[in-house]
């Protein structure tokens, strides 16, 4: 499996000299079976989604995106995708099923749902007008298949919307995605970073590489874990404790410059799993 971080910023992109070494798009995460062939999965559809078109040497994407929730930073990228709007594209799109009363699949359609933010006034074209052959779908917590990978999904904490982590599998490495991650509304876990809860842990098992939300740092989590996120310790904590392999901190927060992020990955040098702090364009072969 060859992974290739197209977006790491959360909420918000960071454009900016402060920002290049690790990047300013938002989330998105491309997956190949194997070095060499084209990206057949990609994990959020926040603006780094322009990326992925750069890794399909020219040809249109024929895949799935799988979205973890529907923030803007991890959905925006969608009409900017131009490997995907286009007439010999194949694209399916799968959503979190949302729940009740929050516009679940009995009330409105998974291409319905991505319609409240993608159409007029506020932008041009529906997620309908997308050229090529696209298909919206609802994901629920689960056993799923997807372009030749097993995908688990299973619920995660965050604020405002379902939010779903995923446990992805070639029947080789397995490649835990866990981001939008706030482990403290489950209450403070040992270290008041949040608790390790069965759901994380499970996804995050024995996993060759964790990708994780890492917006805050341990000291931020009083101020700002209501938000709906998790800090870098937490991300390395998890990994440890469930037996990954290597942890990938991602989602950083907009505001946090090259220099800054540069620190935060020295705080894990001596740690028992080793860190990453993912930089857009960086490929890791699993
Ligand atoms: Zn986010
Ligand atoms: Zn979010």
């Amino acid at each position: 499996m060859l992974i290739t971080f197209c977006g790491v910023r959360g909420s918000t992109p960071a454009p900016g000299a402060a920002y290049l070494r690790y990047g300013g798009n938002t989330s998105c995460v491309a997956v190949a079976h194997a070095r060499g062939e084209a990206p057949v999965l990609a994990l959020d559809a926040g603006t780094g989604l322009a990326n992925l078109s750069g890794l399909l040497d020219g040809a249109a994407f024929n895949g799935t995106i799988l979205l973890s929730h529907l923030h803007w930073d991890h959905s925006l990228g969608l009409p900017f995708f131009r490997a995907g709007d286009r007439d010999d594209a194949r694209v399916t799109l799968l959503l979190p099923e949302q729940e009740a009363g929050q516009g679940g699949s009995g009330e409105v359609s998974a291409e319905g749902l991505l319609g409240r933010v993608m159409s007029p006034p506020f932008f041009p074209i529906r997620p309908g007008e997308l050229r090529g052959s696209w298909e919206f779908a609802a994901i629920s917590p689960g056993p799923h298949k997807a372009e030749g990978f097993t995908v688990e999904a299973r619920e995660i904490p965050h604020k405002g919307g379902r939010t779903l982590g995923y446990r992805i599998s070639d029947g080789r490495a397995v490649l835990a995605y866990v981001t939008d991650h706030c482990p403290t509304s489950y209450g403070p876990g040992p270290h008041g970073l949040g608790a390790y809860h069965e759901a994380a842990v499970e996804l995050a098992r024995d996993a060759d590489l964790l990708i994780h939300d890492a917006q805050l740092t341990a000291e931020e989590v009083p101020a700002e874990a209501a938000w709906g996120h998790a800090a870098a310790e937490y991300a390395a904590g998890l990994a440890a404790r469930a037996g990954a392999r290597r942890v990938a901190l991602f989602h950083h927060k907009p505001s946090r410059t090259d220099d800054e992020l540069d620190a935060i990955g020295q705080r894990f040098a001596a740690g028992p799993v080793p860190v990453l702090v993912a930089a857009e364009g960086q490929s890791v072969e699993l």
